[in-house]
């Protein structure tokens, strides 16, 4: 019995702790906080004036722009990967860039409801079961190939701004 009361005291303390440490760490920010830190950030990154720049953003350390820099200079594997990015931009920005009409949507999604095996892409708007060949269209599956398109864009643009850093050129190959 001594024991048991023990336990439920320990238990009550932990508990106590616990709410303690909630209500500090989930405490909601005013709307008039948050914008105060927003314009705060703003100002100490000088972003104020980001829409008046022509060239790209990436955020990095001055030991891995260093580091960066000596691979391009290079003539090793470690300058063929930075090529092979590079590269990939160029072509991204020659061609005509595309957006999706709406957000994308997990690949859990791009699979038959009753074979619950994965969809065959027949074009943006039919993709079809193998195993019993029904057709789906719309969402989520659109959405699926529409989540492609946004992680293909994003890549090539996080390449360009990479090149852009890295070489100082805005077309690079
Ligand atoms: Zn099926």
């Amino acid at each position: 019995m001594r024991s048991i009361s023990l336990l439920l005291l320990l238990v009550f303390f932990c508990c106590a702790c616990n709410r303690k440490t909630e209500s500090k760490e989930f405490k909601a920010k005013s709307d008039s906080l948050i914008k105060t830190e927003i314009e705060a950030f703003i100002q100490n990154y000088q972003w104020q004036d980001i829409d008046r720049r022509d060239h790209p953003f990436i955020a990095s350390t001055n030991e891995e722009m260093d580091r960066l820099r000596a691979a391009w200079e290079g003539n090793d594997a470690k300058h063929g990967i930075l090529a092979t990015r590079f590269t990939r931009a160029d072509k991204a920005m020659s061609d005509t860039l595309y957006f999706p009409p709406e957000g994308g949507q997990h690949n859990q999604w791009y699979q038959c409801a009753d074979c619950q095996i994965a969809l065959e892409t027949i074009d943006a708007h039919h993709h079809k079961c193998p195993e019993c060949e029904k057709i789906y269209s719309g969402f989520p599956y659109d959405n699926v190939l529409y989540s492609r398109r946004h992680s293909r864009n994003f890549s090539v643009a996080e390449d360009a701004a990479w090149a852009w850093a890295v070489t100082g050129e805005l077309e690079v190959c």
